[in-house]
């Protein structure tokens, strides 16, 4: 017994901590391999970031891609991570990846009612590099799904209120241009229909109710029962008291990141990231539990990282908002600039890479000069461009600066006016003859593809500001989750540091350190391998 827990009469042969995609696909891999399954989740709700997400899933080599006219192989999807590697990415762990996914996803569309379908075009983030995609085809959209199917269940997912009754196909994000009919909109909501994460997560969760699996909620799991034989079960606290549960095969952590935990992100994060976008449970439990029984850590410098604005006063479950700017830097008539007025990076680029241009770092003046930065732009993109939620034409609010002048507005915003005054000037004159010699904003196929997809060309995200007045956001480095976490085998075995494995133990989704290293393959990079290892670690435990 462990610190005086009290141990439950029924044991179960697994045991899988969190209930985000990760959490949620080993316990269905156990249960369908036979095994009796318990899945502890320390919030009231269930779904984590997961269920907050735009659900979409990067899989190489997918099955779906023949439908769709994709041409894509095991030998191209390892060469592209190979090219992103840095010297970071364990090439068995990637191989892993690209070997279990498509595996995994078709055995998921057999086993829950979730179903996926590839998103046109939609290319990966790096799509020049050797065995990157620029027509896409790696990137999957999940189906709508009827909230009301799940019965009591469906008020107990994180975000289940605001549910979207749209698929990421049918937004900008996703290529679209006309987002779908008002009737069609309303049709939908009145059958609950919700897309994205949550149809992800509620369509994962439907799959393991058929199975007789019912996550236990408002479970904390605080510590891994450690013997000679190895991690042989979890202390649960349960409203206030510690109980422990014993796993006959195996433990799965798959508990998030530790993004909302200050000391952790201030002991291991490469540099700075004030951020968090995900949900607030994820302060690092798993790795807590992970260091405290001798687990080998990888990819701990890493998170995903992703520009942000945040509101004044916007909360989401109790704990300051935040909103991804995504579109916004890439949309025509609009740049970034650091404290000094300067670009720093081609905009247009994806919000993970990004996070390398926040944590540049000037040795002689000991600063990071890019974070926090500003989002500039005109009364065109002002007019034609939804900004952070303050939809296009709208008045703006408090925190959105707005002058008539650009020398006025970075007064405003503490910039040095003549600084501002010149890169306006620089990037216009480029933008006008539809180049950027600086960044190479618009060269790569992704940074057209997420500009104003009704504009053709370059232009659909390299246009000039020049109508006044001009406006400016804040934008902060931000995190969609950390990455690092216990290395794991290929098996999903967590790796000791005196050597060998720690029988008995796992790790799945952001709680582990990350297959794929510090690289965000396209749209759905993190969900893709989270649910991959959450199968391997799910299978791998139960054939134990
Ligand atoms: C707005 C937004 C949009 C995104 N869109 C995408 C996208 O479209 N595609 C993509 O690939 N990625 C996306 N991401 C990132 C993605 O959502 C996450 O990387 C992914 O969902 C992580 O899954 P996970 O299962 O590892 O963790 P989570 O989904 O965070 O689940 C972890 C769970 O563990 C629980 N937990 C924590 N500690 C304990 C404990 N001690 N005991 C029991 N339970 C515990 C948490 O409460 C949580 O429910 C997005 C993120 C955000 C914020």
């Amino acid at each position: 017994m462990n610190k005086g827990g009290v141990f439950l009469s029924e044991e179960c042969d697994v045991i899988v901590l969190g209930t985000g995609v990760a959490g949620l696909t080993a316990a269905l891999a156990a249960g369908y391999s036979g095994s009796s399954v318990r899945i502890y989740e320390k919030s009231s709700l269930i779904g984590g970031t997961s269920a907050m997400s735009g659900g979409i899933i990067w899989m190489p080599n997918n099955h779906l891609q023949e439908f769709a006219g994709v041409d894509d192989s095991r030998e191209k999807a390892l060469a592209y991570l190979e090219s992103l590697s840095l010297g970071q990415i364990d090439s068995d762990m990637a191989a892993a990846f690209v070997d279990k996914g498509p595996e995994m996803l078709e055995w998921i569309e057999k086993v829950t009612p979730c179903s996926f379908h590839v998103i046109s075009n939609y290319p990966d983030y790096h799509p020049e590099h050797p065995g990157g995609l620029p027509e896409g085809g790696r990137s999957l959209d999940n189906a709508l799904f009827a909230l009301p199917e799940l019965g009591e269940w469906a008020t107990k997912i994180r975000n289940h209120e605001r549910g979207n009754p749209v698929m990421l196909t049918e937004t900008p994000l996703g290529g679209a241009t006309v987002t779908p009919d008002r009737s069609v909109l309303g049709e939908r909501t009145k059958k609950g229909q919700i897309g994205m994460g949550l149809a992800l997560v509620a369509g994962l969760l439907s799959g393991l109710l058929d199975m007789g699996i019912e996550p236990q909620t408002e479970s904390q799991a605080s510590q891994l029962i450690n013997s000679s034989e190895g991690i042989t079960g979890v202390t649960i606290i349960q409203e206030g008291k510690a109980v422990d549960v014993k796993a006959r095969k195996g433990v799965i952590i798959a508990t998030g990141g530790f993004e909302w935990n200050n000391e952790l992100v201030r002991t291991f994060l490469r540099g700075p990231m004030t951020a968090p976008a995900g949900s607030p449970e994820n302060t690092g439990d798993g790795l807590h539990m992970a260091m405290e029984v001798g687990a080998k850590l990888g990819n701990m410098r890493n998170a995903w990282w992703v520009p942000v604005v945040r509101v004044p006063g916007e909360e989401l479950f109790g704990h300051p908002s935040v909103r991804l700017i995504l579109l916004e830097r890439t949309r025509p008539h609009s740049f970034m600039v650091n404290k000094y007025g300067k670009r720093f990076t081609n905009e247009a680029g994806n919000y993970n890479a990004m996070g390398g241009a926040f944590h540049a770092f000037n040795p002689q003046k000991f600063e990071y000069p890019n974070e926090p930065c500003w989002l500039i732009f005109d009364h065109r993109h002002k007019l034609d461009y939804e900004v952070a939620g303050c939809r296009a034409g709208e008045q703006i609010p408090e925190w959105m600066y707005s002058d008539n002048s650009i020398e006025g507005l970075a007064l405003q915003i503490g910039v040095e006016e003549v600084a501002l005054r010149e890169t306006l000037n620089r990037f216009n004159k480029h933008a006008e003859e539809g180049n950027d010699p600086d960044f190479h904003r618009g060269e790569s196929a992704y940074d057209t593809f997420n500009g104003d997809q009704s504009i053709e060309g370059i232009r659909a995200t390299l246009q000039p500001l020049d109508t006044a007045p001009f406006y400016a956001v804040r934008i902060e480095s931000g995190s969609l989750g950390t990455n690092g976490g216990p290395k794991t085998d290929v098996s999903g075995r967590v790796l000791s540091l005196a050597g060998g494995v720690i029988s008995g133990l796992y790790a799945a989704g952001n709680a582990m350190a990350a297959p794929t290293g510090m690289v965000y393959g396209g749209a759905g990079g993190t969900i893709g391998p989270a649910m991959t290892f959450g199968y391997i670690a799910g299978m791998t435990a139960a054939s134990q």
